[in-house]
């Protein structure tokens, strides 16, 4: 289970990346507002730990522009402020749970676990394109079957294509979905998709992953291709 900790406090991070990673859940960390909000969209969370007071874009704005588009991933906020009118917003901006610092961190993971086990499965947990399975849970991907090792970064591209199977993916949709601000250049995705390829489809004699002319690429099922 991916867990996002938005959090700028790198010792607080690092702790809450320790020890949740040592209950068993896979941590993604993000130290300002907008990194944690690009990260968030991917959709690819069971669950946000969402500081308050952050660079960049404040916890609420991110709780909020994540509800506003769509997106229902479970949202836990910490925040160093202990009125009840700052929990209130929270709440009112779509978090569904608070916790104030200073936090005892057993208290955290039974709050953790208690969200997790009442969220509904908001996002579909397997996308499949063919034969190709892609598990956002566990970032795992399979090819009829047989799992196929990719990068978070890989992974990420390709989930983004997945959710949009059949249609043309421009380059800077992919950049935006897949990678931080700082990073967006072109030439990563190229490279990324190249990766990509060789490992779902040239071991499997397979060509599922094309590139649109002008447009982008396309992921398709191939396996009832006309000749
Ligand atoms: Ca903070």
């Amino acid at each position: 289970m991916r867990i996002l900790l938005v959090e700028d406090e790198t010792d607080l991070a690092e702790t809450l990346h320790t020890g949740l990673t040592a209950e068993g859940y896979a941590v993604d960390i993000a130290h300002d507002g907008r990194q944690g909000l690009w990260m968030a969209r991917t959709g690819e969370y069971a669950l946000i730990v969402l500081d308050l007071m952050l660079p960049g874009l404040n916890g609420y704005r991110v709780c909020a522009q994540l509800r506003r588009e769509g997106i229902t991933t479970p949202i836990l906020v910490l925040t160093a402020k202990d009125g009840e009118w700052d929990q209130a917003e929270a709440l009112d901006t779509g978090a569904d749970d608070y916790l104030t610092k200073p936090f005892s961190y057993v208290v955290l993971v039974a709050r953790l676990r208690a969200l997790l086990r009442r969220s509904p499965a908001s996002a579909p947990a397997v996308l499949a394109v063919g034969d190709l399975t892609l598990d956002v849970a566990s970032h795992t991907c399979r090819r009829a079957g047989t799992r196929v090792e990719l990068t978070p970064r890989e992974f990420a591209v390709l989930a983004v294509l997945a959710r949009r199977a059949g249609q043309a993916v421009s380059k800077t949709d992919l950049l935006h979905h897949a990678w931080p601000e700082e990073a967006w250049d072109p030439n990563l995705v190229e490279a990324r998709v190249s990766a990509l390829r060789r490992k779902i489809d040239t071991t499997f004699g397979r060509r599922s992953l094309q590139t649109v002319r002008g447009a982008g690429y396309r992921l398709v099922d191939d396996r009832e291709r006309r000749p």
